[in-house]
């Protein structure tokens, strides 16, 4: 049995609709190996020794999904386990609300076969995985009380 820990982002982003409204969408994403629609995220301290929590969610929230996000709100970290050639792993994932600052899905790496931003009402049933519905749950309730 092994740990393993990763950081990543709901990553959200004001859009003008018409002249005096505005929505919000949310970025989601597709993983190119397991296919499950996800947040963005990625192993801490995989790439760059010693990088915290914060700085590995919003570099791999920009590599997966070519967007720049600010960090707004440490969300609850979710956990799950699976197997790995017979070893189980327990994942502990640190996500963060995070605002859209700049960059274009378009420029989205391998990891993720589909990026999208898409409604916040359509996110739940997007999500693959319980843990991500369940953090979904959380970042929303931040949107709607501070949007
Ligand atoms: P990372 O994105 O942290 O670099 P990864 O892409 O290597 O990691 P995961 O996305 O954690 O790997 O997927 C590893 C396994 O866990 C896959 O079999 C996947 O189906 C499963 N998995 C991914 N997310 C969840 C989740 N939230 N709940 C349960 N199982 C999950």
């Amino acid at each position: 049995m092994r740990f393993e820990f990763s950081a990543g982002g709901v990553v959200f982003k004001k859009s003008v609709i018409s002249n005096q409204q505005s929505a919000i969408l949310i970025l989601v994403s597709q993983h190119s190996q397991h296919h499950g629609w996800v947040f963005p995220k990625g192993i801490i301290g995989d790439h760059i020794k010693g990088e915290g929590k914060e700085q590995t969610a919003v570099r791999e929230v920009k590599e997966e999904t070519g967007v720049s996000g600010k960090i707004i709100k440490a969300l609850s970290p979710v956990q799950y386990w699976y197997v790995l050639e017979g070893e189980k792993i327990k994942k502990t994932v640190y996500y963060y609300l995070m605002e859209y600052l700049s960059g274009d899905i378009s420029e989205h790496d391998w990891e993720m076969e589909n990026v999208e931003w898409i409604k916040p009402e359509e996110v739940e049933n997007r999500l693959t995985y319980k843990s991500d519905k369940e953090v979904w749950k959380e970042a929303q309730k931040h949107l709607t009380s501070s949007i």
